[in-house]
């Protein structure tokens, strides 16, 4: 097809900008990389004709393409600007590889490499185009990908005269940070549902995260001279490893898998006289995240008592965010339509659950229902993170056909 190349251009102008976010800046946009590739987005908006273009004082684009049929439905495209704080995103050295022919790659000069015994998904890739690093940063498919598909979906759709729906599109910071949407701008955004432009492997679609929320618990203790502690000394540290061993051994992450839910003990830090015990729950079910929330209370007040303790361990539970389903569930045509454009191009869907959140996440929370499509891409947030321009190329078909069959 003959989008192919512009694609490719994108994506590797794209990942020419270090966009690495920062955890714990003071500024949003987190740094200032961001920013300057959410200019180079708002320009090439303007020069695909895009209307309503704003970019935000925190580095938020949006822009709106209308669509040719007055009643369609609007839809949401959303991708993120920054990449991760895990790996290294300045001077992205990226290798084409085309018709890859099997077995090893690879990186650069150096001594890295990508293997199919490492990663078996590569068996799956020969005869493609891949996009690799070399070995030294990671690629930014993650989610410059995103960005390159639904701006080549869109210029693609605005030449063509078949019927489309209304598209709005947003670029955001810091997702990575947890910060993508802090400073989101709802009002510019109205959407009957969207997509965030953010997965993996072709065909995936998700819309069921997990339930998430943060737990402290603060556990006192008395310090006094270890000679003469008999009967007067607290142990705030053994007080927490005995509360510690309250929670079911098989509920953790490193024992759980797919829609199984989990109690994390995240950090332990204190001394004799004070212990912190951070947790995370997790769980997919709405029911059973509460349960697990009433669980640890009823543990911390059962060992209080238990123990007579005069100061007893306190607990301060915080909602994070929320499974977007119980939102997506009501726009059952979000899924469908996604679906649909897969299969009409070809593709099998590969639903899934994400364990973890995502912006959607916090978007169904404001009421805007917000699956994750497939960029294409694999190893995210690695120096051995790549992609297919084939791949690529499927998720620009899936936008457009999800903006034709909405018309319907
Ligand atoms: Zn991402």
């Amino acid at each position: 097809m003959q989008y192919t190349e512009q694609l490719l251009e994108r994506f590797l102008n794209y990942v020419s900008f270090d966009t690495q976010s920062k955890i714990g800046a003071k500024t949003s946009p987190s740094t200032t990389g961001q920013m300057k590739l959410a200019k180079v987005l708002e320009q090439e908006l303007y020069s695909l004709g895009l209307e309503n273009i704003e970019i935000s004082k925190h580095g938020i684009v949006t822009a709106y393409l209308p669509g040719t049929v007055a009643d369609a439905p609007t839809i949401g495209l959303i991708s993120h600007l920054d990449t991760s704080p895990q790996c290294s995103g300045k001077n992205v050295n990226p290798e084409v590889i085309e018709n890859y022919r099997g077995g090893d790659i690879a990186l650069g000069l150096g001594d890295e490499f990508i293997s199919p015994v490492t990663f078996p998904f590569l068996q799956k890739l020969v005869g493609k185009t891949l996009i690799v690093t070399d070995g030294k940063t990671l690629l930014g498919a993650d989610n410059k990908a995103g960005i390159s598909e639904i701006m080549t979906a869109l210029s693609v759709l605005k030449a063509s005269n078949q019927p489309r729906c209304h598209l709005r599109v947003a670029f955001t910071p810091d997702e990575e940070i947890g910060l993508g949407m802090k400073f989101f701008p709802m009002d510019k955004f109205p959407c009957d549902w969207a997509y965030t432009i953010d997965g993996g492997e072709v065909g995936e679609l998700e819309y069921e995260n997990f339930n998430a929320a943060s737990v402290t618990v603060t556990v006192p203790g008395r310090a006094i001279h270890p000679g003469y502690a008999k009967d007067k000394m607290i142990n705030a540290l053994t007080l927490a490893c005995e509360f510690q061993q309250g929670f079911p051994v098989d509920e953790v992450p490193e024992k759980t898998e797919d829609k199984q839910g989990f109690f994390h003990l995240n950090s332990f830090h204190g001394d004799i006289e004070k212990v912190e015990l951070h947790y995370i729950i997790r769980d997919f079910d709405r029911a059973n995240f509460e349960l697990r929330k009433q669980f640890v209370k009823k543990l911390v007040a059962d060992f209080n008592r238990k123990k007579g303790l005069k100061k007893p361990l306190h607990v301060v539970i915080t909602d994070s965010y929320y499974n977007m389903y119980d939102v997506v569930r009501k726009i059952p045509q979000a899924i469908e339509l996604a679906d649909q454009a897969m299969k009409d191009i070809g593709l099998t869907p590969i639903h899934q659950a994400i364990r973890g959140g995502t912006d959607g996440a916090w978007l169904a929370e404001k009421g805007l229902a917000c699956p994750n499509i497939f960029t294409g891409g694999y190893n995210f947030h690695s120096k051995h993170e790549l992609i297919t321009l084939e791949g690529m190329r499927d998720a620009v078909n899936v936008i457009i056909k999800i903006a034709q069959l909405a018309v319907k």
